[in-house]
C-alpha cells in the first residue's frame, strides 16, 4: 500500500572477529568460494567513490569498508547465518552503524571497561577485540533471555576478558571497589528502534510515530543510564549510542546529561572523518554523528562521545 514506507535493503555488513582471524584470511576465504574482491576499496579517494561502489555491489562481489578496517561490505540479501565462517565465530553479522560505537570508544588493551547495556553481545565481542582481551570487560545485562544469548554469543567469539553480570546496571554502586579501575563506559540503551530499516519497511508512516509518552520515559531511562555511567570515579570516555532516529533519544538526551554533570564532561568529535553529524541545531551537533540509510547505507543510528574535562581548556571546546 501507498502508506508503507519502503527504504532500499541494506548491504550485508561482515565484521571480522580477530580474536579469531583476520581481514586478510576472510577475504582469501571468500575468494575460494568463488566470490572476488574489489582491491580498489583498499584507496578510495573519497566517500562519494566508495558510496557509488557500495551502490552497484551485486553477486559475488564485495568491499572493505571505508571507515572500518575490519568491516567487509557484499551486496544486500546475502545470508551467511549458515556460513562456516559464522557458525565458527570467525565472522560476526552486525550492520556498519552498529559497529561504530565501540570502534570509537577504543579502550586500551589492558584496562577496564564497562558495556552497561550489552545483549545480545556484538558490540562487547567487539570492545574485547579491540581489547585483545587483555583487562576486564565488565558486560551487563538485566534481561535473563538475552543474559543468556549474550553469555553463548561471547563464548562462540572467543571472548576470554569478559566478566559478566546479570544485573540491572542502574543498581550498580559507582563505589564498588570492583569498578573503581573503569576509564572506558560503552552505553547502548534499550530504545525505540526507529533507525532499524527493516522495520522501517514493515510498519506504515502512522505506526511509525512512536507515542510521546514512550519516548518520554525512554528518553528519562536513557539520560538516567548515561548519567550513570558518567558517575564511575575513573571513567575518563564514555560512548553513548542508539538505533533511534528521534531527537528526544539523541541529542536531547546528550543536551541534558551534559547539563546535568555540570561541565565535567565534554563531547569530542565522533568518528572525525564521518560526514553526516548530529542535527545542526544543537550547538554541540557537528560533534555527534548520524548514520542512516541515505546516504549512508546503514541502519538509522546516533553516537556521541563524552570526555571528562582535565583542564579548562578542554572543556571551552
Ligand atoms: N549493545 C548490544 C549489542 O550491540 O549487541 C545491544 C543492546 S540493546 C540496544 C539494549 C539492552 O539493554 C537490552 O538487551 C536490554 O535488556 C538491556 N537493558 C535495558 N535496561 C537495562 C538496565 N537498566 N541494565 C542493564 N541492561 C539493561
Amino acid at each position: 500500500p501507498e502508506h508503507v514506507r519502503k527504504e532500499a535493503p541494506l548491504p550485508r555488513y561482515v565484521r571480522v572477529n580477530l580474536l579469531k582471524t583476520n581481514v586478510e584470511d576472510v577475504i582469501g576465504h571468500f575468494e575460494s568460494e568463488g566470490y572476488s574482491f574489489d582491491q580498489c576499496s583498499n584507496n578510495y579517494n573519497s566517500y562519494e567513490e566508495y558510496l557509488a561502489s557500495v551502490k552497484s555491489l551485486t553477486g559475488k562481489h564485495f568491499l572493505k569498508d571505508f571507515h572500518l578496517p575490519n568491516v567487509l561490505v557484499f551486496p544486500p540479501g546475502k545470508d551467511f547465518h549458515q556460513h562456516p565462517l559464522y557458525t565458527d565465530g570467525s565472522i560476526i553479522l552486525q550492520d556498519k552503524a552498529s559497529c561504530i560505537p565501540a570502534h570509537i570508544l577504543s579502550p586500551l588493551p589492558g584496562s577496564n571497561v564497562i558495556d552497561c547495556c550489552a545483549a545480545p553481545g556484538n558490540k562487547t565481542s567487539q570492545l574485547a577485540a579491540v581489547m585483545n582481551n587483555e583487562g576486564k570487560l565488565h558486560a551487563f545485562d538485566k534481561d535473563g533471555a538475552r543474559f543468556k544469548t549474550l553469555k553463548s554469543m561471547l563464548a562462540k567469539a572467543g571472548v576470554q576478558c569478559a566478566h559478566l553480570h546479570h544485573q540491572d546496571f542502574l543498581k550498580v554502586s559507582p563505589l564498588d571497589k570492583t569498578y573503581q579501575d573503569v576509564e572506558f563506559v560503552l552505553v547502548d540503551p534499550s530504545c525505540s528502534g526507529s533507525g532499524i530499516v527493516s522495520r522501517l519497511n514493515s510498519i506504515t508512516d502512522k505506526e511509525d510515530s512512536t507515542p510521546t509518552q514512550r519516548l518520554g520515559s525512554l528518553a528519562s531511562f536513557q539520560a538516567s543510564i548515561l548519567k550513570h555511567a558518567l558517575s564511575f570515579p575513573n571513567v575518563r570516555r564514555v560512548v553513548y549510542s542508539t538505533c533511534s532516529t528521534h531527537r528526544e533519544e539523541n541529542e536531547e538526551v546528550v543536551q541534558r546529561v551534559l547539563l546535568e554533570t555540570g561541565g565535567q564532561f565534554h563531547l569530542t568529535r565522533a568518528l572525525p572523518n564521518w560526514t553526516h553529524r548530529g542535527l545542526g541545531d544543537f550547538e554541540f551537533g557537528h560533534l555527534c554523528l548520524r548514520a542512516s540509510a541515505q546516504p549512508d547505507y546503514t541502519n538509522g543510528f546516533f553516537v556521541a562521545c563524552l570526555e571528562r574535562c582535565l583542564g579548562d581548556k578542554e572543556c571551552l571546546d
